[in-house]
């Protein structure tokens, strides 16, 4: 069993801001590659990172950006918590500048003391699937990517790992 790495935040949050340029520019190389390609090495590479990353010695995605709330995700959540859906939507939402719902708080309400996730059964398709490493047409999100590298110390492992490829 490959034992689970402690994020050291500190390290990650000057490292990631330092070469935040030469990854944003090693990124926006990959939209001139075989997309077929870069989403093989996108995929390995999350899985080599995430196989060794404890999240609950981070969960800095939950505390410092929301998930966008599609009524799927407000009707599953608001369920589970045996709430009225229009009263999950007044008590924990906001409506952000792109009329998308999102959490009214930072860090995210639902998040408890020791990072585990209060509604995890039920939290919002953009939880599961972030931070979007091992999706498809992995090069029409770049700047999403760039962005979680500054967010999220797997990503910026990712895209250090990546480099070996390209
Ligand atoms: S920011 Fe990344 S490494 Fe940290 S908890 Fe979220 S997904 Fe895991
Ligand atoms: S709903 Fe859960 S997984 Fe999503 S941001 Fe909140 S604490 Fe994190």
């Amino acid at each position: 069993m490959v034992k689970k790495m402690k994020v050291n935040f500190g390290h990650f949050q000057s490292v990631s801001k330092s070469n935040s340029a030469e990854n944003k520019k090693f990124l926006n190389g990959l939209k001139r590659k075989d997309a077929r390609k870069v989403d093989a090495a996108f995929h390995q590479t999350h899985d080599e990172v995430f196989a060794g990353m404890d999240c609950l010695t981070c969960a800095n995605c939950c505390k410092t950006t929301s998930p966008i709330f599609y009524q799927t995700d407000i009707a599953r959540a608001s369920k589970f918590l045996r709430m009225k859906p229009g009263d999950f939507i007044s008590h924990y939402l906001r409506v952000d500048e792109d009329k998308d719902f999102v959490l009214n708080s930072s860090p995210c309400v639902f998040l408890g003391e020791d990072n585990y996730c209060s509604i995890y059964e039920a939290r919002p398709k953009a939880c599961r699937e972030y931070p979007h490493t091992n999706r498809k047409k992995m090069v029409q999100i770049t700047d999403l990517t760039h962005k979680n590298t500054m967010v999220c110390p797997a990503v910026w492992e990712i895209v250090e790992r990546m480099k070996r490829f390209f």
